[in-house]
């Protein structure tokens, strides 16, 4: 993987031998003027949508209702988009994209174009709107979502109209696909400056206009302490935006968000046990080892930030339950169901698991020794018993 730049002036050079002017636009021109490293380039052309197939036969388009296609070039992913040249000015195209700072480009021979003056918004760490703030709110409302998110990553203010465009009443998110919400929001949770973008994010009621909102009542009273740029997981981050969007509800609505399941069912859980456990959960050792240190730590980091006491002697006795467990799961024990069944054969099936807990039990509260010997002959002397 090069660097991204001269994949970038490749890929425009490959586009001119075409005969087609492409340009360097969005968050790879921004991030260099910022000094940040580029993620993904987008490229926008002069053309029909056709001719990204034509030129590029392997790209993906991702929804069939957006021209919009992926290429992977260079060990980069390029995002593609087109506009007609006779139908369209360069300028209109950037008229059109959300914030001066995205609206800039760069043509082939390096030479910067930025009619809506979006460098020197980066100068003044401004998020603005190219043009009229409120058509372009109502154009797409996902862009209300891109302003926090841009405030969360690089810790800007809202310029003044834009701000209050974002606030407006009756542009709300109810018919905006819910994976690009997921997006903008994960971005949000991801950035450096999470807690502010959030708070913003209340305070500008964009919240309530959600497409499941609750609209909460009951408004979380402590939410500033910790700070979410403290924790370590996104899971924690996704928990925590739940409950600010449906308050005690939150359980219920995190099945309905496009989130990857895996990651999803963990904030479903995380959700689960400090809605059960709103005084904090009592840790001990079975409810560390059945949790697992990790998740027992993403529970209890959500719940102080819910109850607003912070207190590290919580997480302390959590990691020295953790420390001083026998073993860490079942699979951690000297002895397995086929070490049972091979001493015992003709015990029932069930039993197998039966004495399993047992051993299980007795272990981890360190009344026996995880010992091969030791645990067999335990089976032994409870079957006798049993018998
Ligand atoms: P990232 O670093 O996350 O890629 P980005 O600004 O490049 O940030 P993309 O989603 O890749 O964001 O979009 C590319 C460009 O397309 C943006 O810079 C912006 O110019 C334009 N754009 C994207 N979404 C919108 C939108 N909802 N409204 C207007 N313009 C948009
Ligand atoms: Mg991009």
């Amino acid at each position: 993987k090069g660097s991204a730049w001269s994949a970038a002036l490749e890929t425009l050079e490959f586009l001119e031998k075409n005969k087609v002017k492409g340009y360097v636009i969005g968050g790879a021109v921004r991030d260099t003027i910022l000094s940040r490293e580029i993620e993904d380039i987008d490229i926008v052309l002069e053309g029909a949508p056709d001719i990204v197939w034509s030129l590029f036969p392997h790209a993906v388009q991702p929804s069939s209702s957006f021209p919009v296609f992926i290429v992977p070039r260079h060990g980069y992913v390029f995002e593609i988009t087109t506009f007609h040249p006779d139908k369209e000015s360069l300028q209109m195209n950037l008229e059109h994209r959300d914030f001066t700072m995205n609206a800039m480009t760069v043509e082939i021979s390096g030479n910067l174009i930025d009619p809506y003056g979006g460098q020197s918004d980066i100068n003044r760490r401004l998020i603005r709107s190219v043009s009229s703030p409120l058509q372009r709110m109502k154009e797409d409302p996902l862009r209300k979502l891109r302003a926090f998110r841009f405030v969360s990553e690089f810790n800007f203010s809202l310029e003044e109209s834009t701000w209050q465009a974002v606030c407006a009443d009756g542009i709300g998110l109810q018919d905006t696909a819910k994976e690009r919400i997921q997006r903008e929001i994960e971005k949000i949770l991801e950035g450096k400056a999470c807690s502010r973008a959030l708070e913003l994010l209340l305070a500008s009621g964009v919240i309530s206009d959600f497409p499941d909102s609750i609209k909460p009542e009951y408004i979380l009273t402590n939410q500033k302490s910790p700070e979410l740029e403290d924790f370590s997981t996104i899971e924690e981050k996704w928990a925590v935006f739940f409950f600010l969007l449906y308050s005690e509800q939150a359980c219920c609505f995190v099945n309905s968000w496009p989130i990857k399941k895996r990651i999803r069912s963990r904030i479903h859980y995380i959700i689960k046990m400090c809605t059960a456990n709103p005084g904090g959960v009592n840790w001990d050792t079975e409810m560390v080892y059945q949790n697992g240190w990790r998740t027992a730590i993403q529970i209890e980091t959500v719940s102080q930030w819910l109850t607003g006491v912070q207190d590290n002697k919580r997480l302390e006795h959590i990691l020295n339950l953790a420390q001083s467990l026998p073993i860490v799961s079942r699979d951690d024990l000297q002895v397995d169901g086929r070490d049972i069944v091979r001493q015992h054969p003709c015990l029932p099936g069930r039993w197998i698991g039966y004495l399993l807990d047992y051993l299980e039990e007795e272990v981890l509260y360190g009344r026996t020794a995880n010992k091969r010997d030791e645990l067999l002959s335990l089976v032994k002397e409870k079957l006798s018993h049993e018998r």
